[in-house]
């Protein structure tokens, strides 16, 4: 069975930025029933228990067909919030290194990449995800997905994802999805990309 996983952090923690009562919500309730239905799909599956999230999302096509949508959302619900959480940190950080390299190379500047990234954000129609991902030759790009896609499925290796879904900053931020980007920045867990990255 797939568990939700605990957030390395309280759900205040990442306060004035975002706030307790979505963080709660969004982990406790949205990501929880990702869990729950994702295991009520493979019930009748019981070996694909045996395979990790990402083995499920890169391989959806083996996925027998009566179920392979409710693997694809909410399989692809339960591994984005996994790594939209550690993506998150309550303490300051700033990319370095190698990361800080590829981003000048691929987007000329950390300014420029954020300004690419964020477009892409508010760019978002929907409900879906924006992220920065590596291709199989070692290139950085925004992407944006729909829905709880991942870029797993296209052979892409997240670094980095953005939730831009409603349930993700309706409560504190309401329309303002341009504000929620904002708050979001000043709480990016660059380690965790680098980590991700190498
Ligand atoms: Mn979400």
């Amino acid at each position: 069975m797939f568990k939700l996983p605990d957030l390395p952090y309280a759900y205040n923690a990442l306060e004035p930025y975002l706030d307790a009562a979505t963080m709660e919500i969004h982990h406790g309730k949205h990501h929880a029933t990702y869990v729950v239905k994702l295991n009520e799909a493979l019930a009748n599956q019981p070996e694909l228990f045996n395979k990790t999230i990402e083995e499920l999302i890169l391989n959806l096509n083996s996925v027998p067909e009566k179920i392979r949508s409710a693997v694809r959302n909410h399989g692809g619900g339960h591994y984005n919030h996994s790594l939209f959480w550690l993506s998150l940190s309550p303490v300051k950080s700033e990319p370095a290194g190698e990361l800080m390299d590829l981003l000048n190379r691929d987007f000329s500047s950390l300014e420029n990449f954020k300004g690419q990234f964020t477009k892409a954000a508010l760019g978002v129609f929907g409900s879906g995800w924006t992220w920065l991902v590596k291709d199989q030759a070692n290139k950085l790009m925004v992407i944006t997905t729909a829905n709880q896609d991942s870029p797993l499925s296209q052979d892409l290796k997240p670094l980095l994802c953005l939730d831009v879904w409603e349930h993700a900053y309706y409560l504190k931020f309401q329309n303002r999805r341009t504000d929620y980007v904002t708050a979001w920045w000043s709480v990016v867990n660059w380690l965790e990309v680098a980590k991700r990255l190498s």
